[in-house]
C-alpha cells in the first residue's frame, strides 16, 4: 500500500470543514472469520505494536483473554459457544473499533479535536483533547471505546493509523498466520469478501454474509461471516444505528439552543437597562476623617 495522507476531514464538537483535506484513498480490513484459528497472535501484535500492558488477569472458563476491550487491550479474540441449527458450534470473533463511516463516538463527544476522521476512513482519539465524560461509549453502536483508569481518558484500536500513514499495514494485518486478516482499499476489500462468500456458499455455507452495516454509513472493518444472517451470534449487532437522541444533539436543536442562549442574553440585557437604567461607575470613596494625635510613652 502507498503512502496514505492523514488529511481530517471531520473533528468532533466542530463543525467548519477543514481546511485542504485532500480527498485519498478508502481503505478497510478484512477479517474473514472462517479462516480465523483464534490463535491470537493479532491481539499479541496490536499489544506489541501499540505499546499496551493489560492487566494479567485470572482463567474465568473461557477462551476470551482479558475478558474484555479495556484500554489497554484494542483487540480481542471473543470466543462463543452457540447452538446454531441444532449443532453446537464454536464461533471467535476479532472485537475492536469497525471505524464506521457515520461515527457515532464523534458525533457524541462534545470536546473539540478529541475525536477525528481522516479522508482515508479511519477513526481516530486524540488523548490531548479527551475530557473524559465518556458520551463516546454512549454514543457507539458497538461498545467499543474504554476509559482509562490512569488519566481518564478514552482509548480504542486506532487502525495503526500511524503504520498506514507511512504506506505499512496495521500490525495485526501482518501477523496472521491464516490470512484470515487482510488490508487495503475498501473496494478491493469488498471484492475480496465477495469472492469468499461464493466459496463458502459451495461448501454449505448457504447463509454467509459480509457484515459492513449501512446503519452506521459502512465501516472500515468489514467481516465476513459464515453465518451471515445471525450476526449476534458473533457478538455483533444486526442492525446497528446512531440513536435518535444524538442525531438530536448534532442537529437543530444543539445548533437552536446556541441561538436561543444569545438571544435569551440580549433581552435579560434590554430588561435590565429598561428596569434599573444604565450601569454607572461607583463614585470615588469620601475622603477618610484625620486619625487622632498619638499619644508619646
Ligand atoms: S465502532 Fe464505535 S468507536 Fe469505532 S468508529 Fe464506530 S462508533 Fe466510533
Ligand atoms: S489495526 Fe492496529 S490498533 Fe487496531 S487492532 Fe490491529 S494492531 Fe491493534
Ligand atoms: S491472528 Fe488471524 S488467525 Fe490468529 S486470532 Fe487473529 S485473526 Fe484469527
Amino acid at each position: 500500500m502507498a503512502l496514505q495522507s492523514l488529511d481530517v476531514q471531520r473533528r468532533s464538537a466542530t463543525s467548519t470543514a477543514s481546511p485542504q483535506a485532500r480527498k485519498t484513498l478508502e481503505v478497510a480490513k478484512l477479517i474473514d472469520v472462517s479462516r480465523c484459528i483464534g490463535c491470537k497472535a493479532c491481539q499479541s501484535a496490536c499489544m506489541e505494536w501499540n505499546d499496551l500492558r493489560d492487566e494479567v488477569g485470572v482463567n474465568e472458563g473461557f477462551y476470551t483473554n482479558p475478558k474484555d476491550l479495556s484500554d489497554q487491550s484494542w483487540t480481542l479474540m471473543r470466543f462463543y459457544e452457540e447452538n446454531i441449527e441444532g449443532s453446537l458450534q464454536w464461533l471467535i470473533l476479532k472485537d475492536g473499533c469497525l471505524h464506521c463511516t457515520e461515527p457515532g463516538c464523534l458525533k457524541a463527544c462534545p470536546a473539540p479535536g478529541a475525536i477525528v476522521q481522516f479522508t482515508n476512513g479511519l477513526v481516530d482519539f486524540h488523548q490531548e483533547n479527551c475530557i473524559g465524560c465518556g458520551y463516546c461509549i454512549s454514543g457507539c453502536p458497538f461498545n467499543i471505546p474504554r476509559l482509562s483508569k490512569h488519566d481518564n481518558k478514552a482509548y480504542k484500536c486506532t487502525l495503526c493509523s500511524d503504520r498506514v500513514s507511512v504506506g505499512l499495514e496495521p500490525a495485526c494485518i501482518k501477523t496472521c498466520p491464516t490470512q484470515a486478516l487482510s488490508f487495503g482499499s475498501k473496494e478491493d476489500m469488498l471484492a475480496q469478501a465477495e469472492h469468499r462468500l461464493d466459496d463458502l456458499r459451495e461448501r454449505g455455507f448457504t447463509k454467509a454474509a459480509v457484515y459492513d452495516p449501512q446503519g452506521v454509513g459502512g465501516t472500515h472493518v468489514v467481516f465476513v461471516l459464515p453465518h451471515g444472517d445471525q450476526p449476534e451470534k458473533y457478538g455483533l449487532p444486526k442492525d446497528p444505528h446512531l440513536g435518535p437522541l444524538l442525531s438530536v444533539w448534532r442537529s437543530w436543536v444543539s445548533r437552536s439552543l446556541g441561538v436561543f442562549t444569545m438571544f435569551a442574553v440580549v433581552v435579560a440585557g434590554v430588561f435590565h437597562y429598561m428596569k434599573v437604567g444604565p450601569l454607572e461607575e461607583p463614585k470615588d470613596d469620601p475622603p477618610a476623617p484625620p486619625s487622632p494625635p498619638r499619644k508619646e510613652a
